[in-house]
Parts: structure tokens; C-alpha cells; sequence
């Protein structure tokens, strides 16, 4: 009832919820009450979780954000939800997301922008803006996002949250509705680094839905060195969109770690400026291949109009329900697929992104993390950057490598801004070495 009531009192302004739950999440937690009365409730008894509209839940609404899965209910729960639901952890609603998780701000979401519960003026960033916000405004105790390059840390940074991005293949995709499905991953949001690990424990491991998901046995058979080697990629600390306040808060951090015995080292990374291209090439291309499915047919919204054969509905259903940006990408990946640009843009991309993932982990064998900031700047103004849609693409710069790479991210609240907006700091480590990240994390925080 405390998270009820604080959605009732923030969520009109907010946004952060699409829909909520209330009387069913009342009734589940009777009967969870009644479990643990006899002994028989599971390990996330009463947990109140919240869920990213891109997340599939049983008999539920999902629209994506979008107008395209309007009226749309899911047959069955996302493998990650499914999880917490076996341990009687509790939905309070669905969240608020940019469409498709096609955003930085959660301003492309179809049923308006989640807030920044510090500053209603600033985005929630995005695209889970509404998970953030969620945990900002305390109207759960856990939010479910997904993070294809940047989604759950550059929220969580904008709203002074934690967020976690698992290591490419660590949790199912199963209900996972696509954006990129070989960047899409699946991570919890919290106030606390020690929820992140607990919930990652559930949601973990193989999947017989999801084939890219390996079992549990099967991680971090690889211990860090020693555990004490930082490195940062000099290009980034130094790099000229960063905000002044943030570089001051992150090189205070470094000299932090030094002082905790840890050594700190600036490296050089030779491919910044390939992030941002190799990311949007790639995503855009599976996004363009996924979103093909939303045809009027088999889900949700079908135009009106009396269109005179198959083609036609396809494409007024299409041209009436996905937003501005959604277009935008399935166009720029219909582009890089199409066969007479597909080795300039498409194969050289796949090139370039094997050869960001070679060098970012050889950079995590001689060190055991690589951190960062997590944005160049604190939260945009609403309507910032929404014109300008490459503006909007620049400010993933230092989250798309852990993508990229399929490496484990996390950002943690690194203070505030001289407006005071939250800044975030990101670790990331080498794969399945979550748990040595959260322990450097909660040393941080
Ligand atoms: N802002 C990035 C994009 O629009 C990241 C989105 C995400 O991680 N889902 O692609």
C-alpha cells in the first residue's frame, strides 16, 4: 500500500506508469501474507517489482510504447518476470518507455514522456525513463528495464538510480519484445547495489526458449587478477561534450579508489569515434528485420481505412502507429540491409564491431574494470534534444560499448550537478564477472 499510495500521489505528474495493477496487487499480496504465515512463501515474498513496457507479463497489456500493440495481451510472462513472479515477488504495473526502447529520453514514447522526479523540467532519460522514475519516486522497490544501448544506465544516471546491464547471454530474452536482438538485455533498476545482485541471482541462467542464454555453472569461471586494476579510456574521461561537473565528480571517484589501494590507469581506446556508427548501423538493421512482424495482422492495432488489397493495410496500418523515430531507424536499417549497401555499411559494421569487442576485452584482461561516466551530461531539458535526432544518438557515447561488446555494465549515483541533477558513474567488466562488478559497486556507492 505504501508504493499505491505514492503512485497515487506522484504518477498523474510522473508518467512513469502506464498502467498499474492495484486491486490485483493487493489480492496477490493476501494470499503471499497467508504463505508466509505457513512458512511456504518464496525468497522475494512481497518484493514489489515494476515492469518495462517492453516486457511480455500473462494476461497483461504490452504496447512497447508504441500505438502499433494497442489492446495488445500477452499469452505468457517474459522468462525474467516469470522468475520473480515464482519467487511471489509482486507486479504493481507496467512502465513507461520510448517505443521499442527507440530513445534516450522516453520523449518517443507514444504515451508521453516519463518526468525527472528531481527537476519535472528534465527528462527521465530513457528509454526505460519510466523504470528510473519508478525507483526515484519510490513507487516500487525494483524495476525490470531492458538495455540495448544504454537504456537502464542512462536513466538510472539521469534519475540518481542504480541500473544494471547483465553480461550479452547471462538472462533470457524470452518475452522480451525485440528492438536489436543481439544487443537487447534484460536488467534490474534500484535504490540499492545489493538489490541489483540479488535479483540478477533469479533472473539468471539458461532458458530453453532463448538459445544465447548460457547456464549458470557456466560463469565467471574467470577471477579478476587481482581485482584492484581500474583502467578508464582517456578519450572518454577527456572527451570535449563532457559536462565539467561530471568529469570533476568522476576524477574525485578515481582518486577515491586510489586511496581505497586500488590502481588506476588511463588507456588509450582507438575506436570512440566508431561507437556511435557501429552501434545505430547494426540496431537499426535488426530493428528494421524485428519490426517487421507488426503488420496488422497478428498483433494489435489494424487501420480502418478500407484499403484495396493486403499491401495497402500494411502499410497504412504501419504509416498510422509507429511514431516518428521508429520510422526513422526502420528506414536507416531497410537502407544498410538493402543490396547495394549492405558490404559498405552493414558487413563493415559487423567488422568494425568485432574489432571494438577484441580490444575492449583485451583492455579487460590486462585490467580487471573499465569505468566511465555514465552520460557526457546531466538530464536534457524536455524538448532538448528532440529535434535533432543525431544530438539525441551522441549522448549514448559511453554506454553502446558494453552493447557492443555484450560485456556487464552498471551505473551508480556518482552526486549532483550544480543544478542539482543527478550524474552517474558506469563500471564495466569482463563477461559473467558481475558479482566482482556489484562489489566494486557497493564499495563506491
Ligand atoms: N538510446 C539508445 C537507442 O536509442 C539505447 C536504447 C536502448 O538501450 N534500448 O538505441
Amino acid at each position: 500500500t505504501y508504493y499505491l499510495s505514492q503512485i497515487e500521489a506522484h504518477n498523474a505528474k510522473l508518467n512513469a506508469f502506464l498502467e498499474v495493477y492495484a486491486a490485483e496487487a493487493l489480492g496477490k499480496a493476501a494470499l503471499i501474507d497467508v504463505k508466509i504465515q505457513s512458512g511456504t512463501a518464496g525468497e522475494l515474498a512481497g518484493l514489489v517489482i515494476g515492469i518495462k513496457d517492453l516486457l511480455c507479463y500473462e494476461d497483461h497489456h504490452s504496447y512497447a510504447g508504441s500505438n502499433i500493440l494497442d489492446s495488445f495481451k500477452s499469452t505468457f510472462s517474459a522468462t525474467a518476470v516469470q522468475r520473480l513472479l515464482d519467487q511471489d515477488a509482486i507486479v504493481i504495473g507496467r512502465q513507461n518507455c520510448d517505443e521499442f526502447g527507440m530513445g534516450s529520453t522516453n520523449e518517443n514514447s507514444a504515451f508521453g514522456p516519463a518526468l525527472n522526479f528531481k527537476n519535472t523540467a528534465h527528462v527521465a532519460g530513457g528509454s526505460s525513463g519510466g523504470s528510473a522514475v519508478s525507483i526515484q519516486a519510490n513507487m516500487c522497490h525494483i524495476s525490470l528495464g531492458t538495455d540495448t544501448g544504454g537504456s537502464i544506465r542512462m536513466p538510472a544516471a539521469f534519475c540518481g538510480v542504480a541500473g544494471l546491464k547483465p553480461t550479452y547471454g547471462r538472462v533470457s530474452r524470452w518475452g522480451l519484445i525485440a528492438y536489436a536482438s543481439s544487443f537487447d538485455t534484460i536488467g534490474p533498476m534500484a535504490r540499492h547495489v545489493e538489490d541489483l545482485a540479488l535479483i540478477l541471482k533469479f533472473i539468471s541462467g539458461a532458458d530453453g526458449q532463448d538459445s544465447t542464454v548460457v547456464s549458470v555453472s557456466e560463469f565467471a569461471v574467470k577471477k579478476p587478477s587481482n581485482g584492484k586494476r581500474i583502467a578508464y579510456i582517456k578519450e572518454m574521461a577527456e572527451h570535449p561534450s563532457l559536462q565539467a561537473d561530471i568529469k570533476k565528480a568522476f576524477f574525485e571517484r578515481l582518486d577515491q579508489l586510489k586511496k581505497k589501494g586500488y590502481e588506476v590507469i588511463a588507456v588509450d581506446f582507438p575506436y570512440v569515434e566508431a561507437l556511435l556508427p557501429t552501434y545505430y548501423i547494426l540496431t537499426t538493421a535488426e530493428a528494421s528485420s524485428n519490426l517487421s512482424r507488426f503488420d496488422g495482422v497478428k498483433f494489435g492495432h489494424r487501420t480502418s481505412f478500407a484499403t484495396k488489397d493486403l499491401l495497402e493495410m500494411y502499410k497504412k496500418t504501419r504509416d498510422e502507429a509507429f511514431g516518428e523515430e521508429v520510422k526513422r531507424r526502420i528506414m536507416l536499417g531497410t537502407f544498410v540491409l538493402s543490396a547495394d549497401y549492405y558490404d559498405a555499411y552493414y558487413t563493415k559494421a559487423q567488422k568494425v564491431r568485432r574489432l571494438i569487442k577484441e580490444f575492449t576485452q583485451s583492455l579487460l584482461q590486462e585490467n580487471d574494470f573499465l569505468v566511465s561516466p555514465t552520460t557526457s551530461s546531466t538530464a536534457y531539458r524536455l524538448g532538448e534534444k528532440t529535434l535533432d535526432p543525431l544530438q539525441m544518438y551522441l549522448g549514448d557515447l559511453f554506454t553502446v560499448q558494453a552493447n557492443v561488446a555484450g560485456l556487464p555494465a552498471i551505473s551508480i549515483p556518482m552526486g549532483e550537478d550544480a543544478q542539482s541533477l543527478p550524474m552517474g558513474f558506469q563500471i564495466m567488466a569482463d563477461v559473467f564477472q558481475e558479482e566482482a562488478m556489484l562489489d566494486l559497486a557497493t564499495e563506491l556507492v
